[in-house]
């Protein structure tokens, strides 16, 4: 997706402007960090880049992504086929792909298995609960796809109804982020692996009271004034948080909302307060 937010440039445009060495160092970055944050063991994972509308740039199959070279990532046209690399492409690299399919403004994308989201994914839990203000604002809802084979079409299929999200667990399996470039489909797992956790401690102290709808509205409400993110989300599973896919940031609307950045604080604050 184009277009300038507040003055700063979208993700989606900055990553477009970086050469492929840039992409291929960020992918090893990016390899590096899940792995040290046990997001992934051994050869899991993967981790993708669309550099240009039919060139993907993506992590060998079979490899461990803690420790990779730039060398070690091949590069794919937009329905997967290998154009160069030494390796093999990544056997779940069909899930990404169906992700750039139906996003144009989605660049990046990360799987990781990351044990606290993951957990929710085994146990068949969406994290679709208004439980936390801060991921509402960032991350919205993550729906449950449905179980898929890993490395068949089945698993890239189960994700397709889910892909208007930017963060998605599949069922005994793991996780899945998007990202306007991928720095940030990566800040989103760990968004959605923090959550996670957060949830499950709240699970085990017995009690979890989710945000009242006002407090909700309001949120959105931020949201949108704010531009905190381009609205390309649509929350399918959850109809307290749907979101409509504009594309552009949104006009304040007559009789919405403004807020100082004093009242946000404190709006925000009295909603984790009340958690
Ligand atoms: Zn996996």
């Amino acid at each position: 997706m184009e277009g300038s937010y507040g003055g700063y440039e979208s993700p989606a445009r900055q990553g477009a402007r970086k050469r492929e060495f840039e992409h291929r160092n960020d992918i090893v970055e990016i390899g590096r960090r899940l792995y040290q944050k046990g997001f992934i063991a051994a050869a899991d994972g993967n981790i993708s880049v669309r550099m240009e509308p039919d060139r993907i740039l993506t992590t060998p199959s079979g490899m461990n992504k803690g420790r990779l070279t730039p060398e070690d990532l091949v590069v794919t046209d937009a329905r997967g086929r290998l154009l160069y690399g030494k390796h093999r492409p990544s056997s779940e690299l069909e899930m990404h792909l169906v992700m750039y399919q139906e996003r144009p403004d989605v660049n990046a994308v990360v799987h990781a298995h990351p044990p606290h989201a993951s957990g929710f994914a085994v146990a068949g839990y969406a994290m679709d609960q208004p439980l936390l203000s801060e991921v509402i604002l960032t991350l919205g809802t993550v729906p449950l796809a449905e179980y898929g084979t890993p490395t068949t079409p089945e698993l890239a299929e189960a994700v397709r109804p889910h892909a208007g999200h930017d963060g998605i667990l599949l069922a005994n399996h793991g996780a899945l982020t998007a990202g306007g470039d991928l720095f940030q489909a990566y800040d989103r797992m760990e968004t959605l692996e923090h959550s996670a956790h957060i949830f499950i401690v709240a699970r085990i102290l017995g009690r979890e009271r989710p945000l009242s709808e006002e407090h909700v509205s309001k949120l959105r409400m931020i949201r949108e004034r704010t531009g905190f993110e381009p609205p390309t989300r649509a929350c399918l599973s959850c109809k307290v948080l749907d979101e409509k896919v504009t594309g552009r940031t949104p006009e304040p609307k007559a009789g919405a909302m403004t807020f100082t950045q004093e009242q946000l604080v404190e709006l925000i604050t009295d909603v984790v307060k009340g958690l």
